[in-house]
């Protein structure tokens, strides 16, 4: 099934891939496995960039840029809608392989590839609207205007738990922003990425467009270094764990590049005692167990009123007990595997930081063993989703950190102004959300003066995780602060030039300075 799926994409006979390869995912003589989480066997080997490939690469992008940013912004946004109208008709196949290559299932590998196409369509609108503003000039016969210009090669680092439409997010803004992209994808998914580009890259190259999407996969010494060290990329676009922010930042700031940062979160929804509870309850399961518990917007603590928490627990640890574990491309499956062995050390790690730190298991707190699945998954790295209460007026330490697994902290408050400090006293800040049936409480979480929620998302009787692209997508503090898919986004892959223009004869200075 596997192969037909590859050959419908048209990778196995792809340069960079090698059908039938046996190792594994740690880099081997210039080759990386993919391998299925959800049986542990490898899908094909990837062969990586060296230093001299990724020279090629960045030379060919450079010239693409200069021929790139001469096309009209509204026949770009011709081309990024071929790209969505491609990328539509292999929708099933290209969330086929998300699904095979990192383990979410089906209709989430599925959902992934829409939102690329959703952002395409609203690139190709946006290509319309680039628009700059305006303003008096204190000088008579003087005009003043901001233009928006093309910024040039951008680089994109994606995540391996969005193998698609991160890179979407970027690529297709930048594409109408007059950028050429050089993807360098994680090495978790690097047949995803393949078959992805080559969707955009052989569509632009049909219309005349050579080079505007370029992709780089290798290892973080010999790629990621270089990419971000590079002068020549004016923006990185990163997008992963905030351990890699940290360091991306530095390398890019030192060469005083331009950096914008998706980095990690560690996402909240607060249950007042008003709220629609079975609302609540989907919410936080579906934010909690979904992707595994693989998603930035993950919820991974829930604030829940006193005087509801434990009915609310007991609903909580049943909807848990009747989520279906296992094959990812099977019907039914809520819940597939973790990436990999190392993420379930991280899962079982953290569990038991939570046990020592005097937190109760409420459900779940284990791996599913290989007896427990079908026999093809035994290879496979399957946990229980975890419910952990943390323990009452003491220090938790372990629901400070994100770790990327299905693990759910609770915690209960008396009063929303408590709730929503504790909201607030982690380092990340995503996605945020509070159930309730009070406006006054909904509008306190979303207070303009800053007092309420601290994340870049928040939410009213809605779940943390996921979001609809034509909002800015992103978050404060660890998270990184970078925004991106609507709204305004796209300035962040342009450059604004204040362009100001004497009609007249006379010497004009600002500030009204003589100088005669
Ligand atoms: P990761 O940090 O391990 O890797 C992310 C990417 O960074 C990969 O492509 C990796 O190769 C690259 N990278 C790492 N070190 C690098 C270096 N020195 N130079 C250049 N590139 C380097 O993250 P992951 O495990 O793939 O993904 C999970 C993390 O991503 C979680 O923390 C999650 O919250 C975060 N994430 C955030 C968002 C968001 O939009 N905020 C979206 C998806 C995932």
């Amino acid at each position: 099934m596997a192969r037909d799926l590859l050959d419908r994409l048209g990778l196995t006979n792809h340069h960079r891939v090698i059908a039938g390869y046996a190792g594994g995912p740690e880099p081997r003589d210039g080759i990386v496995g993919s391998v299925n989480p959800a049986t542990g066997k490898t899908i094909a080997g990837v062969r990586l960039d060296t230093a001299d490939s990724y020279e090629e690469t960045i030379q060919r992008a450079t010239a693409a840029f200069k021929r790139w940013r001469a096309v009209p912004a509204p026949k770009r946004g011709e081309v990024v809608r071929a790209i969505g109208d491609e990328l539509r008709a292999r929708k099933e196949d290209l969330g086929r392989l998300v699904s095979l290559e990192v383990g979410k299932i089906l209709a989430e590998g599925i959902g992934e590839v829409q939102e690329t196409v959703d952002i395409a369509d609203f690139a190709v609108g946006l290509s319309r609207q680039l628009y700059g503003l305006t303003m008096p000039s204190e000088r008579p016969q003087h005009a003043m205007r901001e233009q928006w210009l093309p910024l040039g090669p951008i680089g994109v680092i994606t995540a391996f738990n969005f193998p698609n439409a991160v890179w979407g997010w970027n690529a297709m803004l930048a594409a109408v922003c007059g950028d050429v992209t050089v993807w360098k994808p994680s090495l978790l998914a690097p047949l995803t990425a393949i078959a992805t580009n080559e969707v955009a890259r052989v569509v632009a190259a049909s219309m005349g467009h050579q080079g505007i999407f370029e992709l780089v996969i290798g290892t973080d010494e010999e790629i990621g270094e270089r990419m971000i060290a590079d002068k020549r990329v004016p923006l990185i676009s990163a997008t992963g764990s905030c351990r890699m922010g940290r360091h991306v930042s530095q390398q890019v700031a030192a060469r005083l590049g331009r950096c914008l940062l998706e980095l990690g979160g560690n996402n909240a929804v607060i249950v007042e005692p008003d709220a629609d509870l079975d609302l609540a309850l989907k919410g936080v399961v579906f934010g909690s167990v979904g992707t595994c518990g693989q998603r930035c917007t993950t919820t991974r603590r829930l604030i829940i009123h006193e005087s509801i928490a434990d009915a609310f627990y007991e609903k909580l640890a049943k909807a848990y007990e009747t989520v279906k574990i296992g094959d990812p491309l099977a019907p039914g499956t809520l819940v597939g595997p973790l990436i990999n062995e190392r993420a379930a050390e991280g899962f079982e790690r953290a569990i038991a930081a939570a046990k020592d730190q005097g937190g109760q298991v409420l459900a779940g707190g284990n791996r599913v063993s290989s007896g427990e699945v079908a026999s093809e998954l035994s290879g496979g790295t399957y946990v229980r989703p975890t419910v952990v209460r943390a323990p009452a007026g003491k220090p938790f330490p372990v629901a400070q950190e994100e770790t990327f697994a299905p693990i759910l902290y609770v915690f209960t408050y008396r009063t929303l102004d408590e709730a929503i400090e504790l909201h607030n006293s982690v380092d990340q800040g995503l996605s945020s959300a509070i159930y309730t049936g009070s406006v006054r409480s909904a509008e306190r979480f979303l207070d303009p003066s800053g007092s309420g929620s601290d994340c870049g998302l928040a939410y009213v009787n809605l779940g943390t995780s996921g979001a609809e692209i034509g909002g800015a997508f992103g978050g404060e503090k660890d998270t990184g602060g970078g925004r991106e898919s609507g709204s305004d986004s796209w300035k962040a892959y342009m450059r604004r030039q204040t362009c100001t223009i004497n009609f007249g004869e006379t010497f004009a200075l600002a500030q009204g300075i003589r100088f005669e």
